[in-house]
């Protein structure tokens, strides 16, 4: 593939950013090529592309991979691309919201998988939580607001470090690779971004049936940040642990109930909702 298909070729013609998908085109071929080798993609690799755009990164990735599944929600980007690659069994478009959309069911491995995108700000959140549903990809490589990477890659103990970080760390190890300016994208943004690599545990770190319960413990912790844990565990709606049994659990997970949450590490919190589990 040369370019973008001839539909969308620029922001004058008959594609218009629209700024409810988050369309921030990245317009800086260097930076393109940069952020497809961060992902290190093979020929026998499968990989997910989601929100290809206008082909930023997807020009890079086509013919280079065994398969390459771009979700795209946008209508029109998405039939340009159905119509560029009709005919193609290594590439497959889904139409879709990456939310809610199967795509990993079009992969014959999805746990070796890897995983690239510039995704739409708006919903970085639930895009980085749905791609950590498992079965988790071998690795995942994003282009987040700069905002967004310092809290998941935040030091325990800061400002920075939420629920984010320890909903991504509980999982994966999270790496910051390198920052990216507003002026690579067109329409130019309101903020600067970062690019981070995610690579999921393996072997897991939490037990599947625990993982909804570290989610439940992690988001209570963390509305109330500024409690401690004794008063969270306890009063929590979401939580509710007898009075009597606090101690106990505390022992078991290795914490200190006057301690905030925002002290207890990723690996804290593992054994922390294990402990409310053993209840
Ligand atoms: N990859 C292109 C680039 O780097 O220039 C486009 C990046 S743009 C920031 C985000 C892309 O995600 C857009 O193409 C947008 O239409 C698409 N998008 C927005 N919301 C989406 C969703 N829920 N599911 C799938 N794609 C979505």
């Amino acid at each position: 593939m040369t370019g973008p298909p001839s539909s969308f070729v620029s922001d004058e013609g008959l594609h218009r950013a629209k700024r409810s998908l988050g369309q921030n085109f990245l317009v800086d071929p260097n930076l393109q090529r940069k952020i497809v080798a961060a992902l290190g993609a093979g020929p026998d690799d499968e990989v997910v592309e989601i929100g290809p755009g206008r082909g930023a990164l997807t020009r890079h990735l086509v013919g280079t991979v065994r398969r390459l599944v771009l979700v795209e929600l946008d209508d029109q980007l998405a039939a340009s691309w159905a119509d560029e690659f009709q005919g193609r069994d290594d590439v497959v478009v889904i139409h879709g919201d990456v939310l809610e959309a199967p795509f990993m069911d079009a992969l014959e491995r999805p746990e070796e998988a890897l995983v690239i995108g510039n995704i739409p700000y708006n919903i970085t959140s639930p895009i980085l939580f749905r791609l950590l549903e498992r079965p988790r990809p071998r690795e995942i490589v994003l282009m987040v607001q700069q905002e967004v990477a310092e809290r998941i890659a935040a030091k325990v103990g800061t400002k920075a470090y939420g629920a984010l970080s320890v909903g991504v760390r509980s999982v994966a190890t999270a790496r910051r690779l390198f920052g990216v300016g507003r002026g690579a994208f067109r329409p130019v943004p309101g903020v600067d971004s970062a690019v981070i690599r995610i690579t999921p545990t393996r072997p897991e770190p939490v037990l599947e049936a625990d993982e909804p319960h570290l989610r439940n413990l992690v988001r209570a912790a963390f509305q109330w940040r500024r409690k401690q844990l004794r008063k969270i565990l306890r009063d929590h709606t979401d939580l509710r642990v007898p009075a009597e049994a606090l101690d106990r659990v505390a022992e078991e997970a290795g914490i200190v109930l006057s301690d905030r949450p925002e002290s207890l590490s990723p690996e804290d919190f593992i054994r922390l909702a294990s402990a409310l589990q053993d209840e």
